[in-house]
């Protein structure tokens, strides 16, 4: 088992180093990485310069790791698309420096590099560890990562489909268990905050608090991390409302004519 470790916050990230040395005992690790941390980047193609690729010294021994000048998600494509030799059987995204639930996946590096994994016709698996502080601890989160890899539920998944799993920030004895769930309702507190540049011209930061959400709903991820529980959420990327598109059949769009 060939398996490609990726995420946002930067190839050398604390989080990255612990879910390769977590995915070792599983078969062969490489890891491909934005050089820096790229954090809320979502799922960005760079096409308009070129993509520099850079072999590194890794932190764990026997991992082979690249750093680029691209996104998450032009990491995991340089891979797949023939810069690194060997067949990947599963790509593996994380450990990330904070959650991603709810409205966060539109934004999340870490779920981009999933998602472009799956594009590719490849498993993966995104994981997360809900602490965004600096000296997050990974060694419980890591051992949960390489537990759901063993599982092996990404060889059941259907086409497009990957496994978004979010990791309380608990000792390993205190986490629950496991919850499939839903992605949740999150809150986001942002405000743009105006500065002025030295030449007095305004610019803008989005600022305000870290985002929150609705933990009460039962089910959600939001919920289950929150209880003590990691989440386990399919995510599809076919983004079409179906429920929504059937409403619309009863719209009677079927009879509007194009005006010319
Ligand atoms: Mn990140």
């Amino acid at each position: 088992m060939h398996i490609l470790v990726s995420n946002d916050d930067g190839v050398m990230a604390p989080g990255i180093i612990a879910l390769a040395q977590a995915m070792l005992p599983l078969g062969k690790v490489t890891v491909v990485a934005p050089s820096d941390n790229q954090s809320a980047t979502g799922h960005r193609k760079t096409m308009h310069k070129p993509l520099r690729v850079k072999r590194i010294k890794f932190p764990v021994e026997g991992v082979a790791a690249y750093s680029t000048s691209g996104s998450p998600s032009d990491s995991v494509a340089v891979a797949l698309l023939g810069y690194i030799d060997e067949p990947i059987d599963l790509i593996v995204s994380g450990i990330n420096r904070g959650p991603n639930q709810g409205q966060d996946l539109t934004y999340s590096g870490t779920v981009s590099a999933a998602f472009e994994a799956v594009i590719w016709r490849k498993p993966a698996l995104a994981f997360s560890l809900c602490d965004h502080s600096e000296d997050a601890e990974y060694e419980a989160a890591a051992t949960v990562a390489r537990q759901v890899a063993q599982l092996k539920l990404y060889e059941r998944l259907p086409p497009l489909t990957l496994l978004n799993v979010n990791i309380p920030p608990l000792p390993l004895e205190a986490i629950r268990g496991f919850k499939i769930t839903r992605q949740g309702l999150r809150q986001y507190n942002d405000e743009l905050v105006e500065r002025l540049d030295p030449s007095g011209r305004p610019y803008y930061w989005i600022g305000g608090g870290a985002p929150t959400g609705d933990v009460t709903e039962e089910g959600t991820d939001l919920w289950a991390t929150d209880q003590g529980y990691v989440s386990i959420t399919p995510i599809h990327l076919d983004m079409t409302a179906y429920a929504v598109m059937k409403e619309m059949e009863t719209w009677g769009l079927g009879e509007l004519t194009l005006q010319t």
